[in-house]
């Protein structure tokens, strides 16, 4: 196949150019990684493990996505946390 960065051509397998370096299509970090790792983050960050030295690019996206989804995570229990702090404080519940 032929790098769609600067046109040399590179062997099949590969997942960056030789050349400039710029990631394949085996290694295009799709946005479909993204949204993996943030509504399954066990297979996100799986595959980020599996996959930060062979697709960097992809690994990353999978990365992103499983913060995404720690970071709306610790959101939530702070929410559902303080609700309960409050309503224990005012002795609603
Ligand atoms: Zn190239």
């Amino acid at each position: 196949m032929f790098c769609k960065n600067c046109g040399s051509e590179i062997p099949n397998n590969s997942i960056a150019c030789q050349n400039c370096g710029a990631p394949t299509s085996l290694d295009s970090g799709n946005i479909g990684y993204f949204c993996l790792g943030c509504c399954v983050p066990v297979a996100g960050i799986v595959l980020y493990l599996v996959w930060k030295d062979q697709k960097p690019q992809n690994a990353k996206k999978c990365l992103w996505g499983f913060l995404l989804y720690i970071i709306f995570m610790a959101i939530y229990i702070a929410i559902y946390v303080g609700v309960f702090f409050i309503a224990g404080i005012t002795g609603s519940l």
